[in-house]
């Protein structure tokens, strides 16, 4: 879709390290994110239509075109993000935009937490809606990934507390360029930036985003290895990481863990190896994180979805009464349990 788009000089904004084996169904299954949230949202913002399949077999062709469709029921996001349990995605209408004329894109060092959120909304005023990517890497996070994923390039000494790649997306390269330079250098002056490196060419552009995109490779070296991905309120970001870090240190010493996230849309991934034995202490870390979670009003998935392994921790996030109208929509449309069974809501109230 990308691709296509591309080529006729549009822009499919939906960007994720999976983007070489995905496919759109199952990004609307999932309601994807991505790299580019921070400016256009999620899948589910940039669908106009869906056409699903019911499990008795009726086809729902809600392939809707317009922006604006106030008829009724937006039937089309009872199946985007619903995991495959109510439907099957077997069609869409995807919104598309006006494709990017500049691609900014810089690798910066920040000294602490504090000055990541300074820059972030620095960067949001005085880029003027063009900020397009604001991903984090914390030390530990940026450490794994040059230590073990291939084809990554340090762009900065392994030196500092946290790491961010930052893209501007806009309409005329000369001055957006001047314009991105010139904000680096306010960061810089204000003390929030303590080193930074500014992409100056397509292959550098995408050097930087490969240590981004270096960190499922990365990971998957530390195996086995218990990934999170929670939604907190951007001002508890860091104290949550901290916390979690505290109460792995009492309870698995020794643990290797890693933090990082889109920043920008409040998402935090955790992932922490504690040794060889780890898949059998999952209860005890999801227990640790998701009871942090659920203390400041976060999210237990930000946007890998609930699956089998994170559906008993669903009332961490949802009330009691949420719980009950999804059980009622499954039940209405797969009453016989046929469409991903146990994922998501059991329809018999396990
Ligand atoms: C390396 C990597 C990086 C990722 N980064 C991100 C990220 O940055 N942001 C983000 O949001 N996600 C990320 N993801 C997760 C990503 O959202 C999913 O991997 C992807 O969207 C799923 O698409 P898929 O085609 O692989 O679906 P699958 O993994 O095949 O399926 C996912 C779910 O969707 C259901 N499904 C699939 N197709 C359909 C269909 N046609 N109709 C109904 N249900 C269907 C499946 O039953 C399953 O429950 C990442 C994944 C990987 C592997």
């Amino acid at each position: 879709v990308q691709d296509y788009a591309d080529a006729h000089d549009f822009f499919f904004p939906l960007d994720l390290g999976a983007r070489g084996s995905c496919t759109i169904g199952g990004n609307l299954a999932t309601n994807a994110g991505g790299n580019r949230v921070i400016r256009y949202g999620m899948i589910r913002d940039m669908t106009l239509g869906v056409e699903a399949v019911l499990a008795d077999g009726t086809i729902i062709d809600s392939r809707n075109k317009t922006i604006k469709n106030n008829t009724g029921y937006d039937l089309k996001q009872l199946f985007i993000g619903s995991e495959g349990t109510l439907g099957v995605i077997t069609g869409a209408v995807l919104r598309l935009f006006a494709k990017p004329r500049s691609q900014s894109v810089a690798y910066c060092a920040l000294p602490d937490y504090a000055a990541v959120m300074r820059f972030l909304h620095f960067a949001q005023a005085r880029l003027g809606g063009t900020l397009s990517a604001f991903e984090a890497l914390w030390a530990s996070a940026y450490r794994l990934v040059l230590e073990r994923a291939t084809n990554v390039k340090p762009p900065l000494p392994d030196a500092h507390a946290f790491y961010v790649l930052i893209e501007s997306l806009g309409g005329d390269p000369e001055s957006d360029t001047a314009h991105f330079q010139a904000m680096l250098e306010e960061a810089a002056g204000e003390g929030w930036v303590a080193d930074a490196v500014i992409a100056k060419s397509a292959g550098e552009v995408q050097a930087l985003w490969a240590v981004r995109d270096g960190i499922p490779e990365a990971l998957f070296t530390l195996r086995p290895i218990l990934n999170y991905d929670i939604s907190v309120p951007l001002g508890e970001m860091d104290r949550i990481a901290h916390r979690v870090r505290e109460r792995l240190d009492a309870r698995f010493p020794g643990h290797r863990t890693m933090e990082f996230g889109h920043i920008g849309d409040g998402n935090l991934h955790i992932s922490t190896h504690i040794g060889a034995a780890g898949k059998a202490q999952q209860p005890a870390v999801d227990e640790i994180i998701y009871s942090l979670t659920e203390a400041v009003g976060g999210a237990i998935s930000a946007e890998h979805g609930i699956g089998f392994s994170r559906r008993p921790y669903l009332g961490k996030s949802r009330s009691d009464e949420e719980i009950a109208l999804m059980r009622a929509l499954k039940a209405a449309l797969d009453p016989g349990n046929i469409l991903k069974p146990g994922r998501v809501i059991a329809i018999d109230g396990t």
